[in-house]
């Protein structure tokens, strides 16, 4: 008899992601958990990818990335950013951001390292870090509001911290960063050499006229950090899996030491597309903070018409709502009966915390086609008639 050596993740199960939408396929729920668009990528995109596979761009792609893709990266950060980098020596093409999260921590935590993240935090932060031998210590954000307790942070970091993580803007809460937090980040880590990790897939999703702050255009940041974003959050195509990360030669040196044997390289086709269309349609991008914002407004209108109560969100595309007034379930249970009762599928948002929480509060994606939100707020609506708290 076989006996398998202990779990290296003990604490792990499937994802929340794998489990709600399977569970809203199972209820024929509409699936407003699991973050991705209902629509299609631009079709100028659709038709460069074919393009170039029927050019014979099908094998091996460069494992540092396609050559005009991370030129096409590295002028995207210097126009947008500010932010001068060699696309040689300082770009990556990932397989989607996780990828580059993953290879980012095992380039640099060691056993008995500590990495900071501040929760509710992403779901796959804490896995890598474990995996890495590194230990977690997590900062909760404020309430309300969700911002980042510096001092906090900065009573975390002890001789022993590796690398702080930070999310903006910031899945699941939509929380957007401000000046005085960038400020208050070169603070914290002006006479230590932590790391930081910034995880920006939602760059291009900030609402109400503000600019996203990349720690790109902070060179005391930018000088120390792992930027790390997603094409498939941008172009609306989360299952090609492709992202990016920016940092500096010898950061991005030993993360390509990890990514040539995790990934070595990513699909050709795609990233010879990316390349042409990021130049040709730089349009796209920055036409999505609009885009996604008239969704928000509209799916928090659906809302107001409903008992959930929706949390002030500046970026992603992603609305958390209360629900207190309709049941007392803890919210893993409350998605559940949602997703089966009232067929609409949420992530519950106490997944992405340790500390126990009182909070009633779900996940809402609204990167979906305007007449599956009216359906989805149709439903919701529903709450209110049942009556009595469950
Ligand atoms: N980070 C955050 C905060 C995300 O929300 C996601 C995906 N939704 C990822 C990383 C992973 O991105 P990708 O799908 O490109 O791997
Ligand atoms: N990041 C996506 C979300 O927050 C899901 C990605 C995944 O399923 N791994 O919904």
């Amino acid at each position: 008899m076989l006996t398998l050596p202990p779990s290296k993740l003990p604490q792990v199960g499937t994802t929340i992601f794998t489990v709600m939408s399977r569970l809203a396929a199972e209820c024929g729920a509409i699936n407003l958990s699991q973050g991705f668009p209902d629509f299609d990528p631009p079709s100028r995109l659709l038709d460069l990818v074919t393009e170039k596979m029927r050019a014979g761009i099908n094998q091996y792609a460069p494992m540092s990335g396609w050559p005009a893709l991370l030129e096409a990266v590295a002028g995207k950060v210097r126009d947008l950013y500010g932010c001068v980098v060699d696309p040689q020596s300082a770009v990556t093409i990932t397989s989607g951001a996780t990828e580059a999260l993953f290879c980012a921590v095992h380039a640099v935590v060691r056993p008995g390292d500590e990495v900071i993240l501040l929760e509710p935090a992403y779901d796959s932060y804490q896995p890598a870090v474990e995996l890495a031998g590194g230990r977690t210590v997590r900062v909760p954000l404020l309430r309300p509001g969700f911002g980042v307790d510096w001092d906090r942070v900065r009573t975390a970091v002890t001789a022993r911290t590796r690398l702080l993580i930070v999310n903006s803007p910031h899945n699941p809460t939509g929380a957007v960063f401000a000046p005085s937090d960038l400020d208050a980040l070169e603070d914290v880590l002006r006479d230590n050499d932590v790391l930081v990790l910034a995880d920006e897939v939602y760059e291009h999703m900030v609402f109400d006229g503000r600019p996203h702050l990349s720690l790109l255009g902070r060179p005391a940041l930018a000088d120390r950090s792992f930027v790390v974003s997603s094409f498939g959050k941008t172009y609306h195509c989360t299952g090609w899996k492709v992202g990016y990360c920016v940092a500096p030669p010898a950061l991005t040196g030993e993360f390509r030491k990890v990514h040539q044997f995790v990934q070595f390289a990513v699909a050709a086709p795609m990233q010879a597309a990316f390349a042409q269309f990021l130049v040709d349609c730089p349009g796209h991008a920055h036409a999505l903070a609009d885009f996604y914002q008239s969704k928000r407004d509209r799916f928090r209108d659906l809302l107001a018409a409903t008992p959930l109560r929706a949390v002030p969100a500046a970026g992603t595309y992603f609305q958390l709502a209360e629900y207190s007034a309709v049941s007392r379930l803890p919210d893993v249970e409350f998605a559940r009966w949602l997703t089966r009762e009232i067929g609409v599928a949420a992530i519950p948002v106490s997944v992405f915390s340790t500390a126990p929480t009182e909070e009633r509060v779900v996940r809402f994606c609204f990167a979906k086609n305007d007449a599956t939100l009216d359906a989805a707020g149709a439903r919701l609506s529903q709450l209110g008639v049942a009556g009595g708290l469950r």
